[in-house]
């Protein structure tokens, strides 16, 4: 793809399929008679891999992303730009303009409902889209009901008020308000694991400490940790901004008030100027809505996509496949695969194999390719001026007796020359077909 074309998906009109209110059902095409459909829903990281691997392996199937998001931006590399240390540095993409280029379809609608009896996916815009074989990527949501229960006023105003950021549509309003901020405490959380990128809320920590020293902004970052920390991080808040970080480890929050900006832990009530308020993460509801939580081993359904750990499907459902952040475990060794984009990209072309395999063999009982474990990479700052970064990389391997075994490396880079920019694109091109 040459640049023209780059720019063209990233700020052009879309070229494929757009939904009008009402239009979604004329947006799906005919079927050919033994044409198989893959529905692939969440269209990010994990879904846009997919849809691209399944376009070179698998030509013959139809391919549907639906996202309720017309545009994909990124997270990675998100946190200097938001305290203006750099540009944005990663390109918005343009979901139908991608998809027209790489030949499968693209619905802009949120999905609401999947009837997995009729095999078929309802958005709100329409439908119902019928499929051979599903892939959910949906991500990640907020479990504001672990703070607020039913009170949706007091989980509205908080995800208004305070964003945590953590989902990139709030990037912009995030940085609005951090923009405002005139000083006092400013208060990040790191919820109970597993958490989406989990070295993301610690550089937050850092840039956001540097942006308040360098601007000369009275204020302190206080970082309320449910875990104990990544040590790399904890040494550096004390020795660079002892006066800009107070680091609160083993510290859960139990309840917030956003109208009143206090948080209540074991400690005590807290009260804060602003906030960066991250609830615990969860699967998105629809992973719920289709039944396909995940067990712990006493039985009780977990917050997270159930997933047999070496063929990426549904535990209850041969035809259904499961990529990126809203997996449940995968090992009892290690527990999660990290939430980052780099495994979503991994999860989503090893999940595509399984279903361009699994329909040519005709569905059920077919003999799946190996699972390629995935990998992960993992670029964060660790200081602003002059920029320090670590890569921290995940390799997996199966074990004789069947497990996945995870192996973490972290590698430091004290003169960082754009090798994070560089990752980024590289898997923009290498897993979503950008160039
Ligand atoms: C601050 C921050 C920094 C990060 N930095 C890095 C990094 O440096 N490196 C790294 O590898 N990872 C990083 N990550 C993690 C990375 O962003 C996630 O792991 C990645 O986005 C997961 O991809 P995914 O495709 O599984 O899910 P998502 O990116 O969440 O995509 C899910 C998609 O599904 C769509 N969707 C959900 N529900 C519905 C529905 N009902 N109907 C229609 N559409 C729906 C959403 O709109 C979304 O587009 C970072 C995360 C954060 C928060």
């Amino acid at each position: 793809m040459k640049r023209r074309e780059l720019l063209g998906l990233m700020g052009g009109a879309g070229l494929g399929w757009s939904v009008l209110p009402g239009a979604a059902r004329a947006a799906q095409p005919a079927k050919d008679a033994g044409t198989q459909r893959v529905v692939i829903v969440g269209g990010a990281w994990a879904g846009l891999s997919a849809a691209r691997e399944l376009r070179l392996r698998a030509p013959e199937l139809d391919v549907l992303v639906i996202d309720r998001e017309p545009v994909l931006r990124a997270l990675p590399l998100s946190t200097p730009w938001l305290v203006d240390r750099t540009p944005e540095r990663m390109p918005r993409l343009d979901r139908a303009a991608l998809a027209a280029q790489l030949g499968y379809r693209f619905v802009a609608a949120d999905v609401q409902r999947i009837d997995r009896a009729q095999r078929n996916v309802v958005t709100a815009q329409g439908g119902p889209y019928a499929y051979d074989w599903l892939l959910l990527a949906t991500g990640v949501s907020y479990d504001y009901g672990a703070w607020f229960g039913a009170d949706t006023r007091a989980a509205q105003a908080a995800q208004t008020l305070y964003p945590a950021g953590f989902v990139a549509s709030e990037l912009d309003v995030l940085k609005a308000r951090l923009q405002s901020f005139t000083g006092g405490n400013l208060l990040i959380n790191v919820p109970a694991p597993p958490n989406r990128c989990p070295p993301a809320p610690y550089e937050r920590a850092m840039l956001m400490a540097w942006w308040l020293k360098s601007r000369r902004i009275k204020g302190r970052v206080t970082v309320l940790d449910a875990g104990g920390g990544m040590p790399r991080f904890t040494r550096l808040f004390a020795e660079r901004y002892p006066d800009h970080i107070d680091f609160q480890p083993h510290t859960t929050i139990r309840a917030v008030d956003p109208f009143a900006r206090t948080v209540s832990t074991d400690d005590g009530d807290l009260h804060f100027d602003h906030a960066m308020l991250l609830p615990p993460l969860r699967a998105s509801a629809v992973v719920e809505q289709a039944g396909l939580l995940g067990h712990d081993p006493q039985g009780q359904p977990t917050r997270w996509a159930g997933v047999d750990p070496l063929r990426l499907r549904a535990p209850l459902d041969e035809r259904v496949f499961l990529a990126g952040d809203l997996l449940d475990t995968v090992s009892p060794l290690f527990g999660h695969y990290p939430k980052t984009a780099h495994m979503a990209t991994r999860l989503g072309v090893a999940a595509a194999q399984q279903i361009a395999a699994r329909s040519r063999s005709g569905g059920a009982h077919a003999t799946e390719p190996p699972l390629a474990l995935p990998h992960s990479v993992c670029h964060v700052w660790l200081d602003a001026d002059p920029a320090e970064q670590l890569r921290i990389e995940t390799q997996y391997r199966l074990r004789g007796d069947g497990l996945i075994t995870q192996a973490v490396g972290q590698h430091d880079n004290p003169q960082p020359r754009g090798e994070d920019l560089q990752w980024g694109l590289g898997l923009y091109a290498d897993a979503l077909g950008v160039k």
